[in-house]
């Protein structure tokens, strides 16, 4: 099984090494892996001048799986759109045809007093958040900001998609909806915006092949308060690119910390890259705080969902579990009477529960 490896910017190299320690872990233990590293973000635009270079590309469509720090960073702000990290970003789930995102939001028993929401209401929490990832209103055209005859700027994003990709993240939120609660609520705004009627309407025929499974439509705003007054509702949630981006960083919160919550984008093959939900995080980047639960849960996901390998997914959920049982916590999720440590102690920690 190759690996392509991509660290990325700011805490990325940080949080990538602690998960890249799990993997030398399972491969000391007989999984048989490769890990090859590349540049991507702010790294490739420094190194090769473009935010994905060809060789970062190559290979990671060479590879069976990716694993992704985070990218971007204020020193790359002011840089022409196309060369800016998160244009990288943007470029490699396109190149990959990575159109489906996953992000459970899930509550830790002993996370629930860092939630900032009252432990009745988030106890318990296990939502999988189905986000379509290479449509929507970030890939249509036209877009851009042009002048208009009177002098005026104007700037202008398209929203669409097409029945097919609708139907195939729908299939891909059913399935995962079959091995959990067998509940799908599928976000739109189709009160307002026909892409949306349309998303609605697919939702329904491919909800036919699955009649075992309760659909459930909600307007994307009415959710986002939802996701807060009653989140326990939700079993998965399959949206399109824009909501989904919106309500994970919210469902993220219900959890306590973005540091904990992993995701992976797959392809029709379950080829797939595996990242944390949360950004570079310059604000700490290089000084030993990050937490590196969120990309080693995601390996936990690669394991599962590309390699098929169920026990050593639970073998790191576990040791994830144990590290915190045992009281480890890094500055963003830390609460009196645990026990704070830094990036790489945290690392040492699930591999020693390992
Ligand atoms: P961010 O997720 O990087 O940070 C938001 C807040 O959460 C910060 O206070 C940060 O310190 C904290 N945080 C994030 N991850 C953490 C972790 N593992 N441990 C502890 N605390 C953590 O979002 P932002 O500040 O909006 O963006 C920073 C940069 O990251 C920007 O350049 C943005 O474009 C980029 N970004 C990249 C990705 C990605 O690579 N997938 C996603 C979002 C943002």
């Amino acid at each position: 099984m190759k690996i392509a490896v991509l660290p990325g910017d700011g805490i990325g190299t940080e949080i990538v090494a602690q998960a890249v320690k799990v993997l030398e872990v399972l491969r000391s233990d007989g999984l048989k892996i490769e890990m090859e590293y590349g540049n991507i973000g702010g790294a490739g635009y420094d190194a090769e001048g473009d935010p994905l270079p060809e060789s970062t590309l190559a290979l990671a469509q060479a590879s069976d799986a990716v694993l992704l720090g985070a990218v971007g960073g204020p020193q790359y702000d002011t840089l022409d759109r196309p060369l800016r990290p998160e244009r990288g970003l943007l470029r490699i789930r396109k190149g990959l045809n990575l159109f489906a995102n996953l992000r459970p939001a899930l509550l830790y028993p002993e996370l629930a007093s860092a939630s900032t929401l009252k432990p009745e209401v988030v106890s318990g929490l296990d939502i999988m958040i189905v986000r379509e990832l290479t449509g929507d209103i970030y890939f249509g055209q036209p877009r851009g900001i042009s002048t208009l005859a009177n002098g005026e700027r104007e700037g202008i994003n398209t929203m669409r998609y097409t029945e097919s990709e609708v139907r195939r993240i729908g299939r891909v939120a059913f399935d995962i909806a079959m091995k959990r609660n067998k509940k799908v609520c599928s976000v739109d705004k189709a009160n307002v915006l026909e892409t949306t009627e349309l998303w609605r309407q697919v939702m329904i025929e491919v909800a036919r092949d699955y009649p075992e499974v309760e659909l459930s439509h909600m307007y994307v705003d009415n959710a986002a308060m939802q996701l807060v007054r009653a989140p326990k509702q939700f079993d998965v949630v399959v949206t399109g690119n824009i909501f989904g981006d919106i309500l994970s960083d919210e469902a993220s919160m219900l959890t306590g910390s973005i540091g904990m919550l992993p995701s992976a984008s797959l392809d029709e093959n379950n080829k797939g890259m595996y990242e944390p939900s949360h950004g570079s995080a310059p604000d700490i980047a290089g000084r030993d705080l990050a937490n590196p639960l969120a990309t080693i849960l995601s390996v936990a996901m690669m394991l599962r969902y590309t390699f098929a390998d169920e026990a050593s997914a639970t073998r790191i959920e576990n040791a994830v579990k144990q590290a915190l049982v045992q009281g480890y916590r890094t500055g963003d999720i830390h609460t009196e009477g645990t026990n704070r440590v830094g990036c790489n102690a945290m690392g040492d920690a699930v591999v020693a529960a390992l």
